[in-house]
């Protein structure tokens, strides 16, 4: 059987990436990494389905017996890809997406040349911001500090193989499955 293909996908928070994948999720050739994070659950968030979520002292192990892929700290908490997961998905054929910000993206760029890298961004900040507020799982100050992250993080497209703007869903999703049966097309060198 084929390989499945390594597929990252990074965006500022608020991007609406889970909308996205979420629908592009709907067909079982994918497989979504579900990542361990020490971050809260929050409202609605499932454990095994969203995230693993696990203390500090759990990731540190996990960290040491070097289960991970990858792993990064992000706005004070840490989040990481476990190894053997991927493997065995991308061994039965199915691609499997990465849902990482843009530090483990590069990690895993250095580590897997076979990997395809794709960068969401919003319409602008200013949408992001409003997004991150209609959402209203986190506080004002919280929100500041994704949106000032986010600011940075745009200039790291470049870095990436493709770039998709979410404005309107329909069309991302669109954009989104393009990008994905490029990706299976390419003929290997
Ligand atoms: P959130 O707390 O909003 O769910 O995620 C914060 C950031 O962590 C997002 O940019 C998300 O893509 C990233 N993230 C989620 N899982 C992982 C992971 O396993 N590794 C890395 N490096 N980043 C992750």
């Amino acid at each position: 059987m084929e390989r499945g293909k390594l597929i990252v996908v990074s965006a500022p928070s608020g991007c609406g990436k889970g909308t996205i994948l979420g629908e592009v999720l709907k067909d079982p050739k994918f497989y979504f990494s579900v990542s361990c994070t020490t971050r809260q659950p929050r409202e609605g968030e499932v454990d095994g389905v969203n995230y693993r979520f696990i203390t500090k002292e759990r990731f540190e192990e996990l960290i040491a017996e070097g289960a991970f892929l990858e792993h990064a700290e992000y706005v004070g908490n840490y989040y990481g890809t476990l190894l053997a997961p991927i493997e065995e998905n991308l061994a039965q054929g199915k691609d499997v997406l990465l849902e990482i910000e843009v530090k483990g993206a590069e990690q895993i760029r250095a580590l897997r040349p076979d990997a395809s890298l794709i960068f969401i961004v919003p319409p602008s900040l200013e949408t992001l911001r409003e997004r991150l507020i209609n959402r209203g799982t986190e506080e004002m100050d919280v929100i500041e500090k994704r949106v000032a992250k986010a600011e940075q993080e745009i200039t790291y497209r470049e870095r990436y193989d493709y770039c998709l703007v979410n404005d309107k869903l329909e069309d991302a999703v669109a954009d989104f499955l393009a990008i994905v049966r490029a990706i299976e097309l390419k003929v290997e060198k």
